[in-house]
């Protein structure tokens, strides 16, 4: 897949290098970071590269993909987090979402929303799943440590949609345990370190969810 770079492409330039004057160095770092290996996965996906919009937008969700290889993102999901955490998973999911093609979905019109859902939802779980293939490209992880990675980053995210800090992005199955669920199923080798997640939390659930999720930031386990 190759195109010129159109005028949407040079009008997300321009922006980028508006917003960029509202960054913090941390912030830049991270962007530069991220730039670098998306170039290397679109490298070796074979596909034109993606361009970076940071700025605020609309609805839940920290990151999108938009028509023509256009990442966006919230400043505050270029923050830096503790040691041991990173948010790779949300530009491997986006850029997920571009090597497979997922760049033309757009919104549907009323009468088509339930199908529309549906369609949606399936390519937010083969994004899930081809990011951790990405985490291992970009990132030169092993396999299994990317697969760790996202299924943790799921979690903390199942936590905050549990926890309502966080809402569920459009497209996304409404409940996050699908998308954990989905992940494990299709990297069955790695069970060992993965938590299936049930669904219908009620509160003595949601308690066992922080134990587990500290136990799966733990070092102990060998994710590398
Ligand atoms: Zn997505």
């Amino acid at each position: 897949m190759s195109r010129p770079p159109g005028r949407g492409v040079w009008l997300a330039l321009l922006l980028v290098l508006a917003g960029c004057t509202h960054l913090t160095p941390a912030q830049r770092t991270q962007l530069s970071d991220w730039e670098r290996v998306a170039g290397r996965v679109t490298a070796h996906y074979r596909v034109s590269a993606v361009t970076f919009l940071v700025g605020e937008q609309d609805g839940p969700g920290g990151g999108a993909l938009r028509p023509g290889g256009i990442i966006t993102f919230r400043p505050d999901m270029l923050e830096p987090l503790p040691p041991g955490q990173s948010r790779d998973f949300l530009l491997a999911h986006e850029l997920a979402h571009w090597v497979l093609g997922h760049a033309h979905r757009r919104p549907p019109d009323e009468a088509a929303t339930v199908g529309w859902d549906a369609h949606q939802q399936r390519l937010e779980l083969d994004a899930n799943a081809e990011a951790v293939k990405i985490l291992a490209v970009g990132w030169h992880w092993t396999e299994r440590r990317a697969f760790f990675h996202a299924h943790a980053y799921l979690w903390t995210y199942r936590r905050g949609v549990v926890a309502r800090q966080i809402g569920v992005p459009a497209g996304h199955p409404p409940d996050p345990c699908v998308e954990i669920n989905d992940l494990i199923r299709r990297y069955p080798a790695y069970r060992d370190i993965a938590e299936a997640c049930p669904s219908g939390p009620e509160p003595r659930w949601v308690e066992d969810a922080g134990r587990r999720e500290s136990g799966l930031s733990a070092p102990a386990i060998d994710a590398r």
